[in-house]
């Protein structure tokens, strides 16, 4: 089966980090400043045994747009349309944010099926902040870091669920 997977989320959550552990290769920039992925970049990625089309977004660099929101809602609806699973990322060490709740409702909306990921959460004290993510109303939370590899086999798990 071949399907595509949209990252998803605010800035500084980890998905360009992601992104680059799916498809195997450090091809979009990752960065402690928020928005430093330019546009949308599509590559062939795999999880395991699982082969599909991965989607990084930036959420916040279409400068075609005018308001925050605006800007976040074209990049993100682009994406989403494109893709046939939505990969929803939060960072369970900030916790949620007004902007998590602003794509989470953008997400819901499309109808997609939604894997939701609570990245960063390798340290003990981000657990409060991967339940915290029940809240958006998009399922389960799975507990993940993109930058040292925890929660990949739960990724696969749900995402053979959901699609
Ligand atoms: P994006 O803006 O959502 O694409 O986020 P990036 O992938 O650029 O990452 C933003 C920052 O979070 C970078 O400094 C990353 O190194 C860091 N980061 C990404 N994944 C993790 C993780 O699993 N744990 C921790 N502690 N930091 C992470
Ligand atoms: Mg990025």
């Amino acid at each position: 089966m071949s399907f595509t997977v949209a990252i998803i989320g605010r800035p500084n959550v980890g998905k360009s980090t992601l992104f680059n552990r799916l498809v195997g290769r450090k091809l979009a920039l990752v960065d402690d400043q928020p928005g430093v992925t330019r546009d949308r970049r599509r590559h062939a990625g795999k999880l395991y045994d699982l082969r599909f089309d991965v989607i990084d977004t930036a959420g916040l660099e279409d400068a075609a747009a005018n308001s925050l929101e605006e800007r976040m809602r074209a990049q993100t609806e682009t994406a989403i349309r494109e893709a046939d699973l939505v990969l929803f990322m939060v960072d369970s060490r900030a916790g949620l944010m007004p902007d998590d709740r602003t794509f989470a409702e953008v997400v819901r909306r499309t109808g997609k099926p939604v894997v939701l990921v609570a990245n960063k959460a390798e340290s003990r004290g981000a657990q409060s902040g991967a339940l915290e993510a029940w809240e958006l109303g998009l399922g389960e939370p799975i507990p993940f870091s993109a930058e040292h590899g925890e929660g990949l086999v739960d990724l696969r798990h749900a995402i053979v669920e959901a699609i």
